[in-house]
C-alpha cells in the first residue's frame, strides 16, 4: 500500500513527460521521494497501468541522460507508475477516482495525496470542486496548479475564490517554475548575504534597472495557446513581476515562506498604478514579422492572419516606496529574438565628474551589475580601471563570476526542486493568492486599454532582431538603453 500519492491531471501531456515525470525520476533517483509513494496519473486517454508505463520510460529516453535510462531504477521508478483514465471535467468520473484511490492506499489514510493539475487551464477551476464533491480534498492533502492562474483580473479572483472554497491557503501550491531556478532564489542570497551591494541598492546609487527575458524560437507547434495568450500573460503578469519582485523586495527579518511571500506582496502593491500616459508611451507592444528563411507570427500555424496578439512587449514600471521612488525598471520580453538570455541589469548612478580620459573617447561613468539567470548563468560587475602604460586613460572591465567555475548548476529542474517543497509543505516559491491579486490589479488595465483601443499601436520586428525601435525609444527619455547581451 501506498503511503503517499501524487495524482497528476494531464498525465497523457507535454508537460508531464517533459517535465513532470523527469523531476519525480530525479527526486526518486535521490531518495529524496517519500518511501511507498505512488504516481497515478489522468485523463481522458485510454491507458492501462502498463502501457502507460511503456509509453512514460519510452518518453523519459527523450527527457532524461542517456546514461540513466539503463539503470534498474528506472524500472523500478515505473513500475510506481499507475493510470487511470476518466474526464476530469466529468462530476461522475471522480466515484472511479475515489475508488481507485482506495485501492491504492488502503483502508488507512495516506500520509499525504498531492494533486497536480497540468490540464489546460480551462480545468483549473473546475477540477477542485469536482474533487469537493467527491469528498477527495481531505485535510492531508495538497494541490498544485501550473500557470497561468487566471486569464485577466476578473478570471484570477474566480480562481481564487474557488480555490478557497475547496483548500486552504496552505494547501495551495500555484506553480511558477521561473522561482524555481537555482539562479533566481541566488538574487536573495546575492544580495541579502552579502554586505557590500545592499547599501547602494536603492534610488541614491541605482539609476535605472532592466530585466530581459526573451529567446530566439517562435511559437513553435503551439499557435493555438498563444493566440489566446501573447507576451503579457504568458511573460510579464508572471515571471517577469516576480523577477521585479526578487530585485526591489525589502529582505525579510527571518527567511520563512509567510516573511517572504509578504515581502514580495508588499512591492506588488507598490507598483505605481498605470496612467494613461504610461498605457500610451510606457509600453511598447510588438509582433515578429517575416525574415527571409522564417515565417512571421501571422502566417505561423493556427494563427489569424490579421493577429494582434503581441509576441514582445517593453515596460517602463515604477515602485512608489522609499527604496525606489523614481528608480524606472524596464522590463521586456519577446519571441524570435538574436538570442535566448534572461538577465537583470542594475544600472548605478554615474560619478559625479570624471576627471580621467576614457579609451576610445567614450567614457562608461557608470558601474553595471548584471545577474544572469540563463544561458551562461552568473554574475558580471562592469568597472573602470586605468589602461595600463603611460598616461591615465580608462577603460571597462569585468569581474566575472561563472556557474560553471563549481562545476555547474545541480542536475534536477526547476520542478524537481518545486515539486519536493510542496512535499515538505514548503510555500516559500509558490505564489500566494494576494500575490496573484496585486499582480494582476497592476496588468489588467493594459490588457483593459487594449481591448478598448484595437488601433493602439503594435508594432512589427523582423524575426532575429531585437523588437521595436520603439522600445529604444522608450528608454532614452531616461538617457538609457537596452543592455542587448551580443553588445556586452
Ligand atoms: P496539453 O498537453 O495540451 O494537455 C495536457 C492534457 O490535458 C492532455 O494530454 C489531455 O489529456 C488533457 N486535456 C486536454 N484538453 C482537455 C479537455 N478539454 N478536457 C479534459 N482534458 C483535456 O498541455 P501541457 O502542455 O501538458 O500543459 C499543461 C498545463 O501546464 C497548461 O495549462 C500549460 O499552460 C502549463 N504549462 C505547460 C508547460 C509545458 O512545457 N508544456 C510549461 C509551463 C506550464 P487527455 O486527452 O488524455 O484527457
Amino acid at each position: 500500500m501506498s503511503k503517499f500519492v501524487m495524482i497528476i491531471f494531464g498525465a497523457s501531456g507535454d508537460l508531464t513527460k517533459r517535465k513532470l515525470m523527469p523531476a519525480l525520476y530525479a527526486l526518486y533517483k535521490d531518495n529524496r521521494l517519500p518511501e511507498d509513494f505512488a504516481v497515478l496519473g489522468i485523463g481522458r486517454t485510454e491507458y492501462q497501468d502498463d502501457t502507460y508505463r511503456t509509453y512514460i520510460r519510452t518518453e523519459m529516453e527523450r527527457f532524461v541522460a542517456p546514461e540513466e535510462h539503463a539503470d534498474n531504477r528506472m524500472a523500478d521508478f515505473c513500475d510506481r507508475l499507475h493510470y487511470l483514465s476518466l474526464n476530469p471535467a466529468e462530476a461522475a468520473d471522480y466515484g472511479k477516482l475515489a475508488a481507485r484511490l482506495q485501492e491504492l492506499t488502503g483502508e488507512q489514510e495516506p500520509d499525504g495525496m498531492l494533486y497536480y493539475l497540468a490540464t489546460p487551464p480551462s480545468l483549473y477551476g473546475v477540477i477542485p470542486l469536482h474533487l469537493k464533491a467527491a469528498g477527495l480534498n481531505r485535510p492531508h492533502t495538497r494541490i498544485i496548479v501550473e500557470k497561468p492562474f487566471g486569464y485577466d483580473l476578473d478570471s484570477a479572483r474566480e480562481l481564487n475564490r474557488i480555490y478557497a472554497s475547496v483548500f486552504e491557503e496552505h494547501q495551495i501550491y500555484r506553480i511558477d517554475h521561473f522561482l524555481g531556478k537555482e539562479t533566481a532564489q541566488n538574487i536573495l542570497a546575492f544580495r541579502f548575504a552579502n554586505g557590500i551591494f545592499e547599501p547602494l541598492w536603492n534610488r541614491n546609487y541605482i539609476d535605472y534597472v532592466e530585466i530581459t527575458a526573451v529567446e530566439n524560437l517562435g511559437i513553435e507547434q503551439r499557435g493555438g495557446f498563444y493566440e489566446g495568450a501573447g507576451a503579457l500573460r504568458d511573460m510579464v503578469q508572471n515571471h517577469l513581476i516576480q523577477l521585479v519582485a526578487l530585485t526591489a523586495m525589502e529582505p525579510p527579518a527571518v527567511f520563512n515562506a509567510d516573511n517572504f511571500r509578504n515581502e514580495v506582496v508588499k512591492v506588488y502593491e507598490s507598483l505605481s498604478p498605470l496612467t494613461e500616459e504610461d498605457l500610451n508611451e510606457h509600453i511598447v507592444r510588438g509582433q515578429y514579422t517575416a525574415s527571409a528563411t522564417k515565417p512571421g507570427y501571422r502566417e505561423e500555424k493556427n494563427v489569424a492572419p490579421d493577429s494582434r496578439t503581441e509576441t514582445y512587449i517593453a515596460m517602463k514600471i515604477g515602485i512608489d516606496n522609499w527604496r525606489w521612488s523614481g528608480v524606472p525598471f524596464y522590463i521586456r520580453t519577446g519571441k524570435q529574438m538574436p538570442t535566448k538570455v534572461t538577465e537583470i541589469v542594475v544600472h548605478f548612478r554615474e560619478t559625479p565628474h570624471q576627471m580621467f580620459r576614457c579609451e576610445g573617447g567614450h567614457c562608461p561613468r557608470a558601474n553595471k551589475l548584471i545577474l544572469r539567470l540563463q544561458p551562461n548563468e552568473g554574475i558580471v560587475l562592469k568597472f573602470g580601471m586605468k589602461v595600463p602604460g603611460p598616461g591615465f586613460d580608462v577603460k571597462q572591465v569585468m569581474m566575472d563570476f561563472s556557474y560553471s567555475d563549481l562545476g555547474g548548476l545541480p542536475t534536477g529542474d526547476a520542478y524537481a526542486r518545486l515539486i519536493e517543497d510542496c512535499i515538505q509543505g514548503d510555500q516559500t516559491l509558490f505564489t500566494r493568492s494576494d500575490a496573484v491579486d496585486a499582480s494582476w490589479r497592476f496588468f489588467d488595465p493594459v490588457l483593459k486599454f487594449w481591448q478598448e483601443h484595437p488601433d493602439a499601436p503594435l508594432y512589427g520586428y523582423p524575426v532575429g532582431t531585437w523588437g521595436p525601435l520603439e522600445s529604444e525609444a522608450m528608454m532614452r527619455e531616461h538617457g538609457a538603453e537596452w543592455t542587448n547581451p551580443c553588445k556586452n
